[in-house]
């Protein structure tokens, strides 16, 4: 196999100059196939997942197409438009262009919400290259008169499959159609449900096609181990888990804010130092929690989905998932935050009995079964339904033997006992 440089894609020297900087010697495989690609002026339909290094391979020749086309955007418009599902994703943007744009002189801003407008709309008067902004507050600016979306020449959306859960779809849709039609559209998700798929049909003209799956990820790097533990025994387990250091820097993953909450404190009052982050916390709190977890203040960070993407934490020891996803896909999403940029890392999920069925989804995904830890907390749950072995094949083990219509309606309070938690939780998740 060849080893291919940076210098060999096309790219200029300021952009190879600024990677070196960064220690990165050679491309990721996205950064490979996509960036020669952009350069070529083809509109692009990437599925990657973060921590595949997809923004180096979107803003390394975003920024060269600036550098040599010597444009100037005009007042409140801007060249180029990001979109980002969430804060803490625009504003890990918005420092990979800082590093990767040092050598040039290419000026770009983040727009979010939650913060108050007024510094956004100062940095947006005189026009900007490159514009970052989650969806909502971007609407906001543009209907206040404080933005105008005529000069967008690049235009990329990160994370689509996110803006479908938040519910972004509508608002991209409203921005895609404010950007001129001549356009480059560079479009990223790491998964591609049909709504996605065709939102990407309908924004894209004749683009390249790169499939980064996430499985050789999760197969290859990531040493992954399932607890089966019942519900209410997951505090103490976490906790007997946490009593050795090798958890060095952990992110645990929960279903809901409200967990995420519980588990911080919980963790908080075992003198384990942690902090959560989600949707209801405040952009303060939120980047202060990972400001202490990149310096080691926090040990732990609690988060639920939506909050983590865009988190950028390298050596994340082990990522625990005090709760399984409902979605197979976001428990490579979560498993992704630890062995990110080549190395290696832990993941250990719990599973309660309830959780089973997310846990054949997950293995189906992934194809491969999760190996089972037998440990102390496991309360015999072990013996309450078979489980799958390393092999896939369950294990068969002996029940008592109960009349056939006490087993219907212990399967019907089963399954009404699943819908209901299903549907509370669904509405509860962050
Ligand atoms: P991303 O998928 O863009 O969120 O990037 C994931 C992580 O990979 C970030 O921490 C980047 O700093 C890092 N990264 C991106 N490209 C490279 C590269 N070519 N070599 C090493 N690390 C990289």
């Amino acid at each position: 196999m060849t080893i291919i440089k940076f210098s060999e894609l096309g790219l200029i020297e300021p952009l190879t100059h600024a990677l070196e900087a960064q220690n990165y010697t050679t491309p990721t495989p996205i950064q490979e196939k996509a960036i020669p690609q952009i350069l070529n002026n083809a509109d692009l339909l990437g599925i990657a997942q973060t921590g595949s290094g997809k923004t180096a391979a979107f803003v390394l020749p975003i920024v060269q197409h600036l550098t040599n086309g010597k444009l100037r955007p005009s007042a409140k418009g801007a060249l180029v438009l990001i979109l980002a599902p969430t804060r803490e994703l625009a504003l890990q943007i918005g420092v990979f262009v800082s590093a990767y744009a040092k050598n040039l002189q290419v000026r770009h801003t983040v727009i979010l919400g939650g913060v108050n407008q007024k510094r956004q709309v100062k940095a947006l008067s005189r026009g900007v290259d490159i514009l970052i902004a989650t969806p909502g507050r971007l609407l906001d600016l543009k209907k206040q008169g404080h933005v105008h979306l005529n000069d967008v020449k690049y235009l990329v959306l990160d994370e689509a499959d996110r803006m479908l859960d938040m519910g972004f779809i509508k608002d991209v849709r409203k921005i895609v159609r404010a950007t001129p039609r001549d356009r480059q559209t560079l479009f990223f998700s790491a998964t591609m449900p049909k709504e996605v798929a065709g939102l990407a049909d309908e924004i894209l003209h004749e683009p390249v096609r790169i499939d980064i799956t996430p499985k050789a990820i999760t197969a290859d790097r990531i040493e992954q181990h399932v607890y089966h533990v019942p519900a209410l025994k997951k505090g103490a387990l976490l906790k007997d888990l946490l009593s050795d250091n090798a958890l060095y820097r952990v992110i645990v993953f929960t279903r809901t804010k409200h967990r995420a909450n519980r588990v911080e404190k919980q963790l908080g009052q075992a003198r384990i130092e942690a902090a959560a982050i989600h949707g209801n916390k405040s952009q303060a709190a939120r980047l202060r929690a990972l400001e202490g977890f990149k310096a080691n203040r926090v040990r732990v960070l609690v988060a639920t989905d939506i909050a983590a993407r865009g988190i950028d934490v390298d050596g994340v020891t082990h990522v625990i998932n005090f709760d399984l996803p409902n979605e197979p896909e976001s428990y490579v999403h979560r498993i992704g935050r630890t062995a990110r940029a080549g190395t290696e890392g832990i993941a250990l999920s719990f599973c309660d009995p309830e959780e089973r069925h997310h846990l054949r989804g997950i293995e189906r995904l992934i194809k491969r079964s999760i190996d089972v830890v037998e440990h102390d907390r496991s309360d015999g749950v072990e013996n309450q339904e078979a489980p799958d072995t390393p092999q896939g094949k369950p294990v068969q083990r002996q029940q008592p033997k109960r009349p056939a219509g006490d087993n219907r309606k212990r399967k019907k309070n089963r399954n009404r006992r699943q819908n209901r938690n299903r549907n509370r939780n669904n509405a509860k998740a962050a």
